[in-house]
């Protein structure tokens, strides 16, 4: 099994004056790309690698404003390869953002109701030439994604951390970082979906294939649930962007990094703790904010 690309990123100190009993370091995952950023790049880039030695067309699903779509097209477009997109629910009048994009990446676009959605059916236009494309599950989920995500670690210098937190939402990310992570290292997923409490499973399920590791998950951050937002989360991006100068997205990384600050103000962490946050990018997925909500962007 090979990867497709090589993915090292830069580590970045964080000066946190007011909690000097912990150190806290971000991986810039946000960095990897100048267009598609973060950890959707990772958990693609085995999937990719396959479908290039098979010469297949790359199809995937997902929403209109899904990262993994986006980060599909590019990277398919990178690879050399086609793509298709199968997107959930009726064309609205006008693309998203993020659909357009994709397209304009090459990504063949079609749409499907939610429940051929659900049941993975592919439209009809195409669904006989189904042994001529490479499927990649929703979100990248899936053992290969896994072994993608794992490269986040096992690529850069992150063994002496005691603590690698990441926001969570399939899980595959997660997964591989507690796949790829030493035996005495604690692994801490922050959930951007509220509830969703059957993650823990699917993390392990997909975990289990390694190793037994140290991973949590915390449900407390989703402020409302998937990519709902609050005040005092916006608030907090734009300051913690003041005293670091790191931009955060309002689905994933605000949550995770909000919660990770929370963490250590209520003493989670014990004294000495080196932590490692995991930018996992992102970022495009702020422009559907009102101008002016962020003093970044
Ligand atoms: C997709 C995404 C995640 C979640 O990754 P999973 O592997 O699905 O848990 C986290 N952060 C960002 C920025 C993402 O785009």
């Amino acid at each position: 099994m090979t990867p497709l690309f090589n993915l090292s990123c830069r580590i970045d100190p964080l000066p946190l004056v007011l909690y000097p009993t912990v150190s806290v370091a971000i991986l810039r995952l946000d960095l990897v790309h100048p267009v598609v950023s973060g950890n959707k790049w990772f958990k693609l880039n085995y999937y990719l690698g396959e479908a290039t030695a098979a010469g297949k067309t790359i199809l995937t699903f997902g929403g209109a404003y899904s990262n993994h779509i986006v980060a599909t097209a590019a990277a398919a477009k990178m690879a050399g390869l086609k793509s298709i997109g199968v997107i959930r629910g009726e064309r609205a009048p006008e693309l998203s953002q993020t659909l357009t994009e994709a397209k304009a990446f090459g990504m063949e676009l079609y749409f499907i109701s939610r429940k051929a959605y659900q049941e993975k059916t592919l439209p009809d236009e195409i669904a006989n030439q189904q042994n001529e494309f490479y499927i990649i599950p929703d979100g990248g989920y899936g053992l290969l994604g896994m072994e993608g995500a794992k490269d986040i670690l096992l690529q850069n210098q992150t063994s002496a951390y005691t603590h690698i937190v990441s926001a969570v939402g399939t899980g595959t990310t997660l997964a591989g970082l507690a796949g790829a992570a030493g035996d005495d290292q604690h692994v801490i997923g922050i959930s951007v979906l509220k509830n969703n409490f059957s993650l823990q499973n699917e993390v392990e399920e997909l975990v289990l294939t390694c190793k037994r590791k140290n991973v949590r998950i915390l449900h407390d951050y989703h402020f409302g649930g998937y990519a709902k937002y609050t005040a005092e989360l916006i608030h907090f991006m734009n300051d913690f962007f003041r005293q670091t100068s790191v931009p955060t997205d309002f689905v994933y990384t605000g949550k995770a990094f909000f919660g990770v600050i929370d963490l250590i103000q209520q003493q989670f962490f014990a004294p000495g703790s080196k932590i490692l946050l995991v930018h996992t990018g992102g970022l495009q997925g702020n422009r559907s904010l009102a101008k002016g909500t962020l003093i970044f962007g």
